[in-house]
């Protein structure tokens, strides 16, 4: 392994935020992280990015929750020709520092004439010069017709109001009223108070108020649904994953990637491939599971084959995490069950994050559907 990519893994230890320049090692190879320029893929992109995941990668793509993506199983000796034409695509960052701060998430509902496309650029131009920001510290453009973002982490925020566009920071109610041209120039102030403010890493953490004249709260709406939205067909990746044959049947349009692990066609109404999650009932869509094995190199055992088996049994309004280790990737919070693999089978959580005391040890899969139906009634 060259001095690069040990450096690269002891950067992992220190907790940064992995990217294209500095990926990820993960049991199936290395892990590289692209963020798409407004959260948005033309379809030769897509198109290329598909070739790429086969060529330098094992074809396997994640979609993460900062709406970027990962190709999965890069080798090393591949990664200087994948970066030569991730930067021929406009999807390479000039230093592993620049694609750090680029932390952007971008509404998916833009439409054609608002502002969201031209500030994600001006804030993408603004951050090139910026400071380094601490490991997750991050952006929201939030500015279609009602700010969607909400449920999704970011420190400063661009939302609609009833009068016009706000600057918000996390922990504040209320954003102030900026315009198309002061709201990037604000934020980049706002951001230097916040530095100067010393060691916190996350805005909502700092127990000084942002110097905001915050008097407009903004037009919130939901998290997006799988189904058809105003800018076209919305459609949820299981587990958050896709074959790179499945990116290449998608790109026959640009494609909007959410923080959701879907992906919206722009313009088109009907799925062009089948697999993929296309309404809100899905029972898929009530099962998270993380990569486990083979592919991460703390999981204990595969979990998503499992996964898959179980939702059927999940009814609607439950919730069932399945977890390779302890860590709980796919879910950090609090499910109604979870199973957590583990060296003598899965422990069995209820109404806590993978890491908490099981009421259950033990289980093998062949086990486990006949200990979740009493546990997953509806009625309880
Ligand atoms: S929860 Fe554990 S096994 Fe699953 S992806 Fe995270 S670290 Fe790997």
């Amino acid at each position: 392994m060259s001095g690069r990519v040990q450096d690269q893994i002891s950067g992992q230890i220190k907790g940064w935020c992995p990217g294209a320049l500095r990926p990820m090692v993960s049991g199936d190879g290395l892990v590289v992280r692209i963020r798409p320029h407004a959260g948005r893929l033309g379809a030769a992109q897509a198109r290329a990015l598909a070739d790429l995941a086969g060529t330098h990668g094992n074809g396997l793509i994640d979609l993460g929750s900062r709406a970027h993506l990962q190709l999965r199983g890069v080798t090393e000796a591949g990664l200087p020709a994948l970066h030569q034409s991730l930067l021929q695509l406009d999807l390479l960052d000039s230093s592993a520092e620049a694609e750090a701060r680029r932390n952007i998430l971008t509404t998916p509902l833009h439409r054609d004439g608002d502002e969201t496309l031209a500030l994600v650029a001006a804030l993408e131009e603004a951050l090139r010069e910026a400071p380094p920001l601490p490991a997750k510290f991050g952006f929201a453009v939030d500015t279609g017709a009602r700010a969607i973002l909400g449920s999704a982490s970011a420190d400063l925020r661009i939302e609609r109001a009833a009068s016009g566009l706000i600057l918000r920071a996390e922990g504040m109610v209320r954003g102030e009223p900026v315009t198309a041209a002061t709201a990037i120039p604000r934020l980049m102030e706002i951001l230097g108070w916040f530095l100067a403010q010393g060691s916190a890493t996350r805005m909502a953490r700092l127990t000084a108020t942002p110097p905001l004249a915050a008097t407009e709260a903004p037009l919130s709406g939901p998290a997006l649904s799988p189904g058809m939205t105003g800018a076209g067909l919305c459609l949820a990746l299981p587990f958050g994953q896709l074959q790179a044959d499945m990116l290449r049947a998608l790109a026959i349009a640009p494609l909007r990637l959410t923080p959701w692990r879907s992906v919206i066609l722009e313009g088109v109404g009907a799925a062009p491939v089948q697999g993929l999650i296309e309404t809100a009932d899905d029972p898929l869509l009530r099962v998270a599971a993380c990569t486990g094995a083979p592919g991460c190199l703390s999981a204990a055992a595969p979990v998503r084959d499992l996964a898959r088996a179980l939702a059927p049994l999940v009814p609607r309004g439950r919730h069932l995490h399945v977890s390779g280790c302890a860590k709980g990737c796919a879910h950090p919070g609090a499910a109604r069950l979870t199973l957590t693999a583990g060296v003598g089978g899965f422990d069995l959580i209820e109404n806590g994050p993978a890491s908490a005391t099981p009421v259950l040890r033990g289980l093998s899969p062949d086990d486990i559907p006949a200990i979740l139906r009493g546990r997953l009634d509806p009625q309880l």
